[in-house]
């Protein structure tokens, strides 16, 4: 099986069976998100303990990468402190954005690194990461991606 068959394999496996899906109870900082080129929704919800988010769900309806990238993302970040969330995100979107872009150290992620030889699909990958970095503000808004 060659990387791209195997990336494939990852997305397809998420968009599948979605891990973390779902939204979390009350005191959770939750964002909604919304792509209208592809009509992509996502709820994205944390608990955030100090500096580090200790749970995250996500739930909504959208296409193969919408869906496979958020379940990928929130895989990535439980447990993780914020300011390492945040690289993490610049990276994400770099890949995303970036034909050939760097994925080492990324794990699971690496599996996005196609999309970015697909325009029109980017926005789809980054609804879910756009959508956390609104929920780590932890003001409950939506964020729409033009
Ligand atoms: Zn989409």
């Amino acid at each position: 099986m060659d990387l791209k068959n195997l990336y494939r394999e990852v997305i397809l496996d998420h968009n599948k069976h979605p891990r973390n899906f779902g939204t979390l109870a009350p005191p959770a900082q939750i964002a909604q998100g919304h792509n209208p080129l592809c009509g992509d929704q996502l709820i994205v919800s944390i608990h955030r303990v100090g500096d580090t988010v200790t749970d995250v769900r996500f739930e909504g309806s959208g296409c193969a990468i919408s869906t496979a990238s958020a379940s990928l993302m929130t895989e990535a970040i439980k447990g993780k402190r914020v300011a390492e969330i945040e690289e993490l995100m610049h990276r994400v979107h770099a890949l995303l954005t970036t034909v050939g872009g760097q994925s080492d150290g990324l794990g699971k992620l690496a599996a996005l690194s196609g999309v970015a030889e697909y325009p029109a699909r980017v926005k789809c990958a980054t609804l879910a990461w756009h959508t956390l970095a609104q929920a780590l503000k932890g003001a409950n808004t939506t964020v729409v991606t033009e």
